[in-house]
């Protein structure tokens, strides 16, 4: 049971990130609207999410660490089309078996919860204790039994590129949930949760590329389009400030980027980017249901539709500014 766990664990967690994507997926899940995270030394040292969400009956703390306890669907079916981001039921059994975990949850109002300890996935403490609603996991030492693992590990520094990357992404795609990232003790990222997307891109591209935002909206019979694109006067050397969202999810698709840019060059030289946020929202049976669940990539249905769509919006944005 234990060694299974232990080479599970491996494919789960890959690394640092791996665990707070994890444990920020479940919060999520449990209905926050405030999920902190603080990391110490890129996570290796520790991870912390904090939630605001349902919490978790004391009967289910423990039952949350054994594998398989909570699987939601029992093949892939469209991911889309599922609100709960979880389904495999295994993070929490893959991360305590290769970290010391303290998890403090209330599902409650009346300050009672619940303090579960776990070292390598053995039980150490399962008791009360006063807790606000919310879910409070400190997960540390991750890797601590596991060297070869360990080893993988890069810098600090990448381990937490690593965490921001996927923690801004996420900021961008759910304005609607404050967030903070702090790393040793310094703030990262805050976002306020109050729905306004241009805020969340002054918290991460900073209140000079907010200010040089344009918002454009769009929609036809497939597809319902909001984005920000910056000012013709404020263009980005490289393609790093694009970012896709699809109902609600953070994605990659070389072919929608490759669109934007299409509008974007009609109108800017070649060599210039913009910084871009588009949400797009469309019918799930839109998008293709074969790829990878963990993946960040999809592709869409109709695509030569929505590509020429998106086009023409940014096309006609940009224009409307230079005229
Ligand atoms: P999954 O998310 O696939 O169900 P996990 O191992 O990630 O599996 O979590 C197990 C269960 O623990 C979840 O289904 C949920 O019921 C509970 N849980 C985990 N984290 C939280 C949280 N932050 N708030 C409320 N419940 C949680
Ligand atoms: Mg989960």
């Amino acid at each position: 049971e234990h060694i299974a766990n232990q080479i599970a664990a491996g494919e789960v967690v890959e690394r640092p990130a791996s665990v707070v994507k994890e444990l920020v997926e479940n919060a999520i899940d449990a209905g926050s609207t405030k999920i902190d995270v603080s990391v110490e030394e890129g996570g290796l040292d520790s991870i912390r999410v904090t939630d605001n969400g349902a919490g978790i009956d004391p009967e289910d703390c423990e039952t949350a660490f054994y594998r398989h306890a909570t699987s939601k669907i029992a093949e892939g079916r469209d991911l889309f089309q599922i609100t709960s981001l979880g389904f495999r039921g295994e993070a929490l059994p893959s991360i305590a078996a290769v970290s010391k975990v303290r998890l403090v949850t209330s599902n409650a109002q009346d300050g009672r919860g619940r303090k579960i300890e776990i070292e390598g996935g053995h039980l150490r403490v399962n008791e009360e204790t006063a807790a606000p609603r919310g879910t409070d996991f400190l997960v540390k030492e991750l890797f601590y039994n596991t060297p070869a693992r360990l080893k993988y590990m890069k810098t600090i520094q990448t381990e937490l590129g690593h965490i921001s990357d996927y923690m801004y992404r996420l900021a961008l795609s759910r304005p609607d949930i404050a967030f903070t990232l702090r790393h040793n003790g310094n703030s990262l990222l805050q976002t306020l949760g109050n729905g306004d997307a241009l805020q969340v891109i002054a918290a991460v591209y900073g209140t000079q590329s907010a200010k040089a935002m344009l918002l454009f909206e769009a929609e036809n019979m497939d597809y319902t389009l909001s984005g920000y694109i910056s000012r013709p006067d404020y263009t980005r050397a490289n393609r790093n400030g694009m970012s896709l969202i699809v109902n609600g999810r953070y994605i990659r698709n070389y072919g929608l980027m490759q669109a934007i840019l299409r509008g974007y060059h009609t109108l800017l030289p070649i060599n210039r980017f913009p910084l871009v946020v588009i949400q797009l929202s469309m019918h799930p049976s839109l998008i293709d249901v074969n790829v990878h669940p963990s993946k960040l990539e999809v592709r869409f249905s109709k695509e030569q539709e929505l590509f020429a769509f998106v086009e023409e919006e940014v096309r006609k944005v940009l224009q409307q500014e230079i005229l």
